[in-house]
């Protein structure tokens, strides 16, 4: 522990000497939103502008605003258009980014929604939107100025639709505030969904650090109605008319379940402060997503939901990447170039292993790792990670990102995690 709050101390002295800068010098109470498109193929991408929203709640971050966790395939980069001064940045990942890895992103050509939010800005803004190119490297996708009386800046009234508070602690500038989103629920479920997001929550909040920090963590459900009930089965033509058209068979890999439907969702999500969105799917069949800073999604119903619920949002919400591995090719195997390390903070290649866990370990450790009954408890480099046997490493034997029998998130997880909740309440 003493080595964790050093540590902490040590990011937190890094922020704040960076540039200490008020929110209320440069944002007001609401939310900007950018929604577009992410366009290309295995080798290529561009970004297409569709529209800009103001919405009512701005529930991210007040404190931090120009500093970098470097997470993230992309990463947006506010600045002050008269000064140039860096006023805000925030990485996210996309499902555009895991399709440019299948093999369908080499021999065509796709677009993908993509949202991004960020509190509104007073005066105008140049906003610019990167693709990471390695650990410490980007490149500009997309430039543009945003003025905040641009007459075509949409005002949009939300739709009506019913919110539970499933747990308010605090105020949602202190908090992290979660929308729950229900998907494949009929106007007939609703009781249902209530039920199930509090079940939810309720799980979340057993597994550390979360339970730590839940009187920082604020939950919404917010009862979107399908108009079918369950969930999109395209591996069984079984296809259901639903909130935000989800489906399994993303990428066509039966349990992967997703949404391409990025606007629809963030319609949704926008009826409520937020940090994080959890789509809630009603069906008992296994699978689930979990993309950084956009989504996580998952069965509400199955048996291993417990489990799934919490690895989807390590994904979403702090960044972390899998730590399965398999002998046999997984869709998704193409992610990770070995050449590169990757960003996830629980993953690595070893090429810049001082940047991850490397000053945890203790004197001659063996790496890689062998797998003994001492070792299975203890910090080390495992071989295997990020869906590849070799060349990819993680920090545990076993961990809630590498399988379902892991009673909890490993601890480098653990201290990922922690630290985003600190940097998004603190
Ligand atoms: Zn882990």
């Amino acid at each position: 522990m003493y080595k964790l709050s050093f540590l902490l101390l040590f990011i937190f002295a890094s922020w704040s000497s960076v540039f200490a800068q008020h929110y209320s010098d440069y944002f007001n109470e609401k939310a900007c939103r950018v929604d577009f498109h992410f366009c290309g193929n295995a080798n290529q991408t561009s970004v297409y502008l569709d529209k800009i929203s103001q919405e009512k709640f701005w529930g991210g971050r007040r404190a931090h605003l120009s500093d970098d966790l470097n997470l993230g395939d992309f990463r947006i980069r506010l600045l002050d258009s008269i000064s140039g001064h860096q006023i805000y940045i925030d990485g996210f990942s996309a499902l555009y980014r895991e399709w440019q890895s299948t093999p369908e992103a080499k021999t065509t050509s796709k677009s993908f929604e993509q949202t991004i939010q960020f509190p509104f800005p007073m005066n105008s803004i140049i906003l610019k939107i990167e693709k990471r190119v390695d650990f410490d490297k980007w490149e500009e996708l997309f430039s543009y100025i945003i003025s905040p009386t641009d007459k075509l800046i949409r005002l949009t009234n939300p739709k009506s639709v019913p919110i539970k508070l499933i747990t308010k602690t605090v105020s949602p500038e202190k908090a992290i505030d979660i929308a729950v989103i229900a998907e494949g629920y009929t106007a007939k479920d609703k009781n249902k969904f209530y039920k199930d997001a509090q079940r939810l929550a309720e799980n979340l909040l057993t597994h550390e650090p979360f339970t730590k920090y839940k009187n920082r963590i604020n939950i919404y459900a917010i009862a979107a109605i399908s108009q079918d009930s369950g969930i999109s089965i395209p591996q069984k033509s079984n296809w259901k008319n639903t909130a935000v058209d989800s489906h399994f068979f993303t990428f066509y890999e039966p349990r992967y379940l997703t949404t391409p439907s990025s606007f629809k969702l963030r319609d949704l999500a926008a009826l409520v402060p937020y940090d994080a969105i959890y789509v809630l799917a009603n069906t008992k069949i296994y699978g689930g997503g979990g993309i950084y800073n956009f989504y996580a999604l998952t069965a509400a119903d199955n048996k291993l939901a417990t489990e799934v619920t919490v690895h989807e949002f390590g994904h979403s919400f702090a960044g972390l990447g899998d730590e399965y591995f398999k002998e046999n090719a997984d869709v998704l195997d193409g992610m990770y170039d070995i050449k590169n390390e990757p960003w996830e903070p629980n993953i690595s290649s070893l090429v810049q292993f001082d940047k991850k866990w490397k000053s945890q370990l203790s004197e001659g450790i063996q790496i890689p790792t062998p797998v003994n009954d001492s070792t299975k408890k203890s910090i080390g480099v495992f071989e295997g990670g990020g869906y590849l046997t070799k060349g990819m490493f993680r920090p545990f034997y076993d961990c809630r990102m590498r399988t379902n029998v892991a009673p909890e998130f490993c601890t480098v997880c653990q201290q990922a995690v922690e630290r985003m909740i600190l940097f998004l309440t603190e």
